[in-house]
């Protein structure tokens, strides 16, 4: 374990982000079911398969943004429960809940927990065989220096995959999809989490993150290679992959 550090947070966005994920961390993932309808689980299933993991006890990947544990648990998972894996999240509430739900499900003994910035990882160079990040990237304020701090904590020849909300590439899915987000999303924030605030900014924040090949420019940027990106539901979501090699 690499032991909880003190974060700042620092930049107005950082803030505004850190406020919200306090707020939601107890309703989180009930939410998520509510918002996505479901899907978020089948993306993230996509995302662990196409990272199609090793059942080494060796393996070591790192989830950042990782709040409440459900990429890290499914990562676990797919290695028959022998990957050691960290979650890291600037979000204390997050992590608590992610924390206690891996004592429920006995796994425990393959994750630790650690409070982080994305832009300023506690952790060593060339350590980890995956850096995963689901629906974290786009609140980063710098989003170009948490890609180089992947860069640094992944081993030469370790996997870069991040998923994330994208841009629709069909015709009338978007005209839903906006009906959908800008007015059921908002609501269901109101009702269920009492905070409609707070996600009506989500839905700007998405609609702010850049298109599938912009968001693949700037991991190249980053120094990542073989850069790729595999479209989910008409490209409501986007995974992408990247190697430092
Ligand atoms: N990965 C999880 C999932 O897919 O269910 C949680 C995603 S949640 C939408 C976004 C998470 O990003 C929150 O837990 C939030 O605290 C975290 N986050 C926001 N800014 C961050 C930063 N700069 N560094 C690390 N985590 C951050």
């Amino acid at each position: 374990a690499y032991g909880f550090s003190t974060v700042g947070g620092g930049s107005e966005k950082q803030e505004r982000v850190n406020a919200v994920f306090h707020r939601v961390a107890e309703r989180y993932d009930l939410m998520n079911d509510l918002m996505s309808g479901g899907l978020h689980r089948a993306w993230k299933a996509a995302m662990v398969a196409w990272l199609s993991p090793p059942h080494r006890p060796e393996y070591r990947f790192l989830d950042v943004a990782g709040g409440t544990g459900d990429v890290a648990f499914r990562i676990v998972e797919a290695t028959r429960r022998r990957a050691k894996g960290t979650v890291l999240d600037i979000n204390a509430s997050m992590l608590a809940v992610g924390a206690e739900r891996a004592i429920k499900r006995r796994l425990g003994d393959n994750l630790d927990f650690v409070e982080g910035n994305a832009e300023d990882l506690p952790l060593p160079d060339n350590h980890f065989d995956a850096y995963t990040i689901a629906f974290g990237i786009r609140n980063v304020p710098r989003i170009g220096v948490a890609l180089a701090e992947a860069y640094r904590v992944l081993k030469p020849g370790g996997r870069f995959l991040c998923l994330e909300f994208s841009e629709v590439d069909m015709p009338l899915l978007d005209k839903v999809y906006d009906a959908w987000s800008f007015r059921a999303i908002p609501r269901i924030g109101e009702m269920v989490a009492r905070d409609r605030e707070s996600y009506e900014y989500l839905v700007e924040s998405i609609r702010r993150f850049p298109s599938q090949a912009n968001f693949a420019a700037t991991i190249r940027e980053a120094g990542f290679e073989r850069v790729d990106y595999r479209n989910l539901s008409g490209g409501i979501a986007a995974i992408h992959s990247g190697w430092k090699l």
